[in-house]
């Protein structure tokens, strides 16, 4: 299981551990909290500079394994 540590870059939250489950740690966060020193492979981003966004669910499919 991965965990959140805070990035001492940004003072924002980043991620430590194994990877596999950075779409719930992710999602965990607050919006605007999350750190992007580092990317998040599986966690699907949000980005408010986009305007539209296909709200259709991108996460089927996706099994998480806790
Ligand atoms: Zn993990
Ligand atoms: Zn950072």
């Amino acid at each position: 299981m991965c965990y959140r540590v805070e990035c001492k870059k940004c003072g924002k939250y980043s991620w430590g551990g194994c990877g596999n489950h950075l779409a719930t740690l992710y999602a965990s966060f607050e919006k605007g909290k999350h750190c992007m020193c580092k990317s998040w492979p599986g966690a699907v981003i949000t980005s408010e500079n986009h305007g539209s966004v296909s709200s259709s669910s991108t996460t089927k499919g996706i099994y998480l394994y806790t």
